[in-house]
């Protein structure tokens, strides 16, 4: 990909805007590749995302930095200081739990025109996170401290700033850097590229001042807290990168889109795809939900809430609608019809014209059945994720009002982690064919 209309080859030690010097790869995605800097004119550490140069990346990279501009603007407003108060955030200008764009620049490269953005440097997505707990499901507290952050991210976007993200995900949201991650970065970048460094480094370079303040708080906070539990010290550190501080922020806005102007018909992707965007109808700011809880039950159990596969005679669009199906029911045939595509997939009765049988398990079950979950968590988390899973935009709640369920306030103590114990696994591989049936959900 680094070619005509691709990557920009970034050298480490090159610097950007006669001001940002490269030392280090920190990530990439399908259309960037993002860089730890250092900013020499603020002697602060900065992460540049540099979009491939092609036309229809360079184009999309403006439509990204006109949202991100949006979204630096509304953290202003009253409407969403009150917000604030509400949801208890720090005073901040990074409290709605979105990545903040500080910069932007253009620069021609060797390969055509490049976009660069600078944010703040960050620390894990959500993927790598999932993997810290080998694809098991993320603790409770801390998942439902993660659900709740990325939905007042989501409110924020739609409600202040009147965004749809498009691609909610696990890559797309990312944790705040633990110190030692910080560290990590500078040990590696070689000395000669760390010249233009003015002072001894300190971690208060890599945030901005409202930061640095919050993060002093934290660290007094936790000194108390450490005093009194001297065995947390020997916690490792990638279990403490998901302690209480843990900030969480939704990122690449790269392919999102105005509530009233939509750029494609094509979003979202394929496991987090909402059924009226497969079913070719309209879609507005609650497909982002759908998404939202697809990832929500992922982070949860581990496992992809939806993971369509193409079977020998239907495509993975079939597969995926009736994995809806098995676990919300039916949809309604009027708001059938209005869906451009649902011919394809659909008779004209609303029956599924390749695969007739279904077995109806619902999410509360399957919470109960297959993850072991106890009765009230199992009924609460069911019920605060339908808020999202329907089949039409009208029928799901709101970001905000999604932020009022219990399941997000439930006390700690109810808290456990998620296990499956021997005997459930014994009873489960000795039961017939039915229950075996039940793990791959797909039963037709
Ligand atoms: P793309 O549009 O190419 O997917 P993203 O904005 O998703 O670009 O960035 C790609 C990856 O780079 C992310 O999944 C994340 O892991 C990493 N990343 C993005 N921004 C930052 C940041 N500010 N600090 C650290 N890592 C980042
Ligand atoms: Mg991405």
């Amino acid at each position: 990909d680094y070619k005509d209309g691709g990557y920009h080859p970034v050298h480490v030690g090159e610097t950007f805007n006669k001001r940002y010097r490269v030392l280090k790869k920190l990530g990439f995605g399908a259309f960037s590749t993002v860089w730890f800097c250092h900013d020499m004119a603020h002697n602060k550490f900065v992460a540049i995302k540099i979009q491939k140069s092609g036309e229809s990346y360079y184009s999309a990279a403006e439509d990204e930095i006109e949202i991100l501009d949006v979204i630096a603007d509304k953290i202003q407003t009253e409407e969403w200081k009150e917000s604030i108060q509400e949801y208890d955030l720090p005073n901040n200008i990074n409290s709605a739990q979105c990545l903040h764009m500080m910069d932007n620049f253009t620069f021609e490269g060797p390969h055509g025109k490049h976009i660069g953005m600078v944010f703040e440097v960050m620390g894990y997505n959500l993927l790598k996170v999932m993997k810290l707990y080998d694809w098991e499901g993320i603790p409770l507290p801390i998942a439902r401290k993660i659900a709740r952050q990325t939905l007042i991210g989501l409110d924020y976007l739609h409600r202040l700033c009147n965004v749809i993200h498009t691609d909610i995900k696990p890559e797309n949201a990312i944790l705040s850097p633990t110190e030692k991650q910080l560290t990590d970065h500078l040990d590696s970048v070689p000395e000669h590229f760390k010249s233009s460094i003015k002072g001894p480094i300190q971690s208060s370079m890599f945030f901005s001042k409202e930061q640095n303040k919050i993060n002093k708080r934290k660290k007094k906070k936790n000194k108390k807290k450490a005093s009194t539990k001297k065995n947390e010290e020997n916690k490792e550190d990638d279990e403490k990168i998901l302690d209480e501080d843990v900030q969480v922020k939704l990122c690449d806005f790269g392919n999102g889109c105005w509530i009233d102007h939509h750029f494609t018909s094509t979003i979202q992707t394929r496991q987090y795809r909402s059924p009226e965007v497969i079913l070719g109808g309209e879609y507005d700011e609650t497909c982002d939900l759908w998404s939202y809880a697809c990832m929500v039950f992922e982070l949860i159990t581990g496992d992809y809430l939806f993971d369509p596969k193409t079977g020998e005679d239907y495509g993975k669009e079939e597969d995926h609608i009736a994995f809806i199906i098995e676990l919300i029911g039916h949809p309604d045939l009027k708001w059938l019809k209005e869906c451009k595509r649902y011919r394809k997939y659909f008779t004209t009765r609303g029956k599924m014209k390749r695969i007739f049988k279904h077995k109806i398990w619902k999410l509360e079950q399957v919470f109960k059945e297959k993850y072991c979950f106890k009765d009230e968590e199992a009924e609460q988390l069911a019920d605060f994720l339908m808020q999202a899973l329907q089949w039409k935009n009208e029928d799901r709640c709101s970001a905000q009002e999604m932020l009022k369920h219990p399941w997000l306030s439930m006390p700690s103590d109810y808290d456990y982690q998620i296990e499956r114990s021997d005997e459930e696994e014994d009873k489960n591989s000795g039961d017939d064919e039915e229950e075996d049936d039940n793990d791959s959900w797909a039963t037709y």
